[in-house]
């Protein structure tokens, strides 16, 4: 059965490339029917944090990502890391190496007078451990080969090859016996049963070292899938201008998972010209075979568009759940919350339908129901207050007794008498349904007219049309 992983370094948010790779190795699990495994490569103490451990495990969370099994800390792994170096050492395929910062520095030196690149020269490759000075702690470094080629199989880069004798003795066991993430990588993919490696292609050189540790180990080297990395839309490296944020940013602009989810799998991905898929659609439909090797154009046009249409899909109780989840990560999203009682609550939910066709993002959503909660008199903006003109404010006038007098306050009751209204005084329906939006929720744009007026109630409606009638 396949085994993926997920393998984020917590030193910062879940951001937008690490969720890629994530959703990848899901979709790719759950299309075989195989786990997804998370581990938390949290080798290096110095950049490594609690709170980004806990960003990536809550990023992962909304987006929905749930992987299989406990979470596997590399650190706590570092003396099984340890371990496989010594018996690497014990096998003859790597060894201890003594030399003194001064030495290696000289190394790099001579290198770099000859152009080219720094590189372990093998000192301490055949030398006898018993010429070691004393007072110096060693490092293990593997014996890589000296001719030939390490060639990776990639499912997505093809067949990459790498000339050995530009892969030198590297370092696996630093002197402080903590292991280096190219070791710890491999021993810790070994030990979790890892079949299928996903993840981005700037670990594509680091495959090849990896490569090496597995032959010396004699274990199976998983399968490969090295993908391209996310670009802005420009072509040029992702930026935080581009996107490239944290998972959480995208929440905060209001953005669904499932669309994110969609979007993101599209990103390196395609299906023939499906755009728009479900998480069912997806998980049937993905292959690594399918992964295109360009690198892809991350744009957020397409992402609201798409979160749009996932908005309208949405069974209209789960959206309205989803945004009373993310309102308190809205901007201002807090202070709509705590005007939401009861009362609003239900109003907001029967605006929902309306509001909808009408939102890309649950920011926009969260937006156009501000007339839900804004206390009378209500402040038109500048585009409202020039449509109340005198003439305006002497039809809010007859408006709000006609309005007064309705049936039983159903939709089709106030439909029929405001279009009446419109048919008696030989006017458009427009004529009338606009500077009824102004002065209803102080706004020139809002859900249907007829919504608004069924949603705000009788006693509401007609006195905030009196607070703007002449
Ligand atoms: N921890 C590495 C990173 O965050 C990923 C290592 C891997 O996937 O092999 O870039």
């Amino acid at each position: 059965p396949v085994v993926t992983r997920f393998a984020p370094s917590p030193t910062g948010y879940l951001h937008i490339g690490g969720a890629r790779t994530a959703l990848f190795n899901w979709l790719y699990a759950r299309h075989t029917g195989g786990q997804m495994l998370l581990r938390i490569e949290d080798t290096d103490r110095q950049r490594s944090t609690d709170e980004a451990t806990a960003a990536i495990l809550e990023g992962l969370s909304w987006l929905g990502l749930a992987c299989d099994g406990e979470p596997v800390s590399q650190f706590a792994r570092a003396a099984r890391h340890r371990e496989i170096a010594e018996e690497l050492v014990a096998r003859g395929e790597a060894y201890h190496c003594y030399c003194s910062p001064e030495e290696l520095t000289a190394m790099r030196e001579k290198a770099r007078a000859e152009g080219l690149p720094p590189r372990y020269d093998g000192t301490w490759r055949d030398r006898d451990p018993a010429e070691a000075p004393a007072g110096i702690k060693p490092v293990i470094r593997i014996k890589a080969p000296l001719d030939g080629e390490t060639v990776v199989e990639d499912r997505v880069q093809g067949t990459v090859r790498f000339p050995n004798k530009d892969l030198d003795d590297f370092i696996i066991l630093r002197s402080d016996g903590s292991p280096t993430y190219m070791h710890a990588v491999v021993v810790d993919d070994h030990d979790m049963g890892i079949t299928h490696i996903i993840r981005g292609d700037d670990h594509l050189t680091n495959a090849a070292r990896q490569t090496i540790i597995y032959k010396a180990m004699g274990w199976d080297v998983p399968v490969m899938a090295h993908i391209p990395l996310i670009h802005g839309a420009d072509g040029a490296k992702l930026s935080k201008r581009h996107g490239a944020l944290g998972v959480d940013a995208y929440r905060a602009l209001g953005y669904l998972p499932s669309a994110l989810r969609n979007y993101l799998a599209r990103l390196g991905w395609s299906h023939g010209d499906d755009e728009i898929m479900s998480d069912a659609d997806m998980i049937r439909w993905f292959d690594i075979a399918d992964v295109n090797k360009g690198a892809a154009r991350f744009d957020f046009q397409k992402l609201e568009a798409l979160n749009g249409v996932h908005m309208r899909q949405m069974d209209d109780q789960a959206l309205f759940d989803a945004l009373l989840q993310t309102l308190p990560f809205l901007d201002g999203g807090s202070a709509l919350l705590e005007k939401l009682d009861d009362q609003r609550k239900k109003q907001l939910r029967a605006a929902l339908p309306g509001l909808k066709e009408r939102a890309k993002t649950l920011v926009e959503l969260a937006d156009n129901a501000h007339f839900l909660f804004d206390a009378r008199p209500l402040v038109p903006d500048d585009k409202a207050a020039a449509l109340l003109d005198a003439d305006a404010r002497q039809l809010l006038a007859e408006l709000a007794a006609i309005l007064q007098n309705v049936g039983d306050w159903t939709l089709a009751n106030i439909e029929d008498a405001v279009r009446a209204f419109a048919q008696q005084t030989d006017r458009k329906l427009g004529k009338v349904a606009q500077p009824l939006r102004a002065a209803l929720t102080g706004r020139t744009t809002s859900p249907g007219i007829f919504d608004v007026l069924s949603v705000l109630g009788r006693e509401e409606s007609v006195a905030r049309i009196r607070d703007q009638a002449s």
